[in-house]
């Protein structure tokens, strides 16, 4: 049995280490970060080719089953594996930690975009705590507040002209958090819904200064794609779609 995990994430390296022992399991990284942590099993680096490249090397390697383990905010790999799984005919799972939710405390503004973030700002804060990743910070680039980015690799595309690049991979810590937003005078924090509990620091950081947050609601995951929440339920669900006998 031969499993495809799409990952990227904290969440697809787990689930590659739950399943290395019982089937073959390749994982697949784009190639954006210059010294990825590998996971257990076989990895593979770079992009397929769109969603027909997807599904050739899914036919060609023997693929059974396709978890697409990508990042919440990956709309595009994981639209081509909605294509790509139906056109070859395997099944796909889509595993999606958890997004937050605001709770007591907090002063969060929901936004549908980057773009809508960036407009957001002028009346929200002055010294930003930007922490979308550097693939993203073209649309602050005409902004002129103060952006403290934070990002595991060096942005180089257009970024905005008052910024200070922090290079740091998480988990991060509360402790952590608080000192950061104290030290930069940080008055908003601009997020997307990533979830997990490696970068949540920062928001019961913010909740504590009082600082605002401006948060990136998720794209939905494609129609038809059924879900799992943690690398668990995944690895139940990959056992059972690849056992012959009991089927999915
Ligand atoms: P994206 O916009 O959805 O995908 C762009 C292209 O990158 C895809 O069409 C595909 O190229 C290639 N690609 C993406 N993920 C891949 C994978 N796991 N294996 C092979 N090719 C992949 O993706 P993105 O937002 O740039 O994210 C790239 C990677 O970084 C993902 O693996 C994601 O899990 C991780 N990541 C993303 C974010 C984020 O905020 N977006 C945050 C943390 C980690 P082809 O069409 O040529 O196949």
């Amino acid at each position: 049995m031969h499993v495809l995990i799409l990952g990227g994430t904290t969440e697809g390296r787990v689930l590659a280490g739950l399943l290395a022992g019982a089937v073959r399991v390749t994982s697949s990284l784009a190639g954006r970060v210059a010294a990825p942590r590998l996971p257990a099993g076989e990895v593979r680096i770079g992009g397929f080719g769109g969603a027909e490249g997807l599904a050739a090397w899914v036919r060609q390697h023997g693929v059974d089953a396709v978890i697409d383990a990508t990042h919440p905010f990956a709309e595009r790999i994981s639209f081509n594996a909605a294509r790509a799984a139906a056109t070859a005919h395997v099944p796909l799972l889509a595993l999606r930690r958890p997004g937050w939710v605001p709770v007591e405390g907090d002063e969060w503004y929901e936004v549908g975009s980057l773009g809508e973030a960036a407009g957001l700002l002028g009346g929200v804060g002055e010294r930003v705590f930007l922490t979308t990743g550097r693939m993203g910070l073209a649309a602050f680039a005409e902004r002129s507040e103060w952006f403290l980015v934070r990002s595991v690799d060096a942005p180089d595309g257009p970024m905005p002209a008052r910024v200070e690049v922090l290079l740091e991979r998480g988990p991060f810590t509360l402790e952590g958090e608080r000192e950061l937003l104290a030290r930069h005078r940080i008055d908003v924090l601009v997020t997307k819904d990533s979830g997990g509990a490696a970068t949540a620091p920062k928001l019961a950081a913010a909740r504590e200064a009082g600082v605002p947050v401006v948060v990136v609601r998720r794209p939905p995951v494609p129609v038809g794609v059924p879900t799992a929440a943690t690398p668990e339920e995944a690895a139940a669900w990959v056992l059972r779609a690849t056992d012959p006998v009991a089927g999915l």
